[in-house]
């Protein structure tokens, strides 16, 4: 399969993680939003949220990596947003499952 986030997953493209464990990566977006935008990724192909049916996995980014990474990078106070467009409406252009954690400025509601 032909997906982009599986390949930065399983290092057939180099890209700088910035977290990493048994069933995540981590790493900056390409095209960031805000000052800390970085996208946390299952290593395992799911589509999107619709399709995500390990709890276990699902604990784990919003539980453990979610936290983690906003203290890491500084965020966990002042405050961030995550965001996990879903489908052509949701504006999702890459189909592996990716939460985005945006931060280190002041977020605007609604979005566009
Ligand atoms: P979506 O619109 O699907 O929610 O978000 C996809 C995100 O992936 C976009 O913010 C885009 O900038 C980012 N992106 C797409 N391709 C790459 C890539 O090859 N490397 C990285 N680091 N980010 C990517
Ligand atoms: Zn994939």
């Amino acid at each position: 399969m032909d997906c982009i986030f599986c390949k930065i997953a399983n290092k057939e493209i180099n890209s700088a993680l910035i977290y990493e464990d048994d069933s995540v990566v981590a790493f900056r977006d390409l095209n960031p939003q805000a000052p800390q935008h970085i996208l946390i990724v299952p290593k395992k192909h799911v589509a999107n949220i619709i399709e995500l049916d390990d709890k276990e996995l699902a604990a784990h980014i919003f539980v453990d990596v979610v936290p983690k990474i906003a203290k890491e990078v500084g965020v966990a106070d002042s405050g961030f947003r995550i965001v996990v467009n879903t489908g052509e409406e949701g504006g999702q252009t890459v189909n592996h499952l990716h939460v985005h954690l945006i931060g280190g400025r002041k977020m605007t509601w609604p979005p566009g």
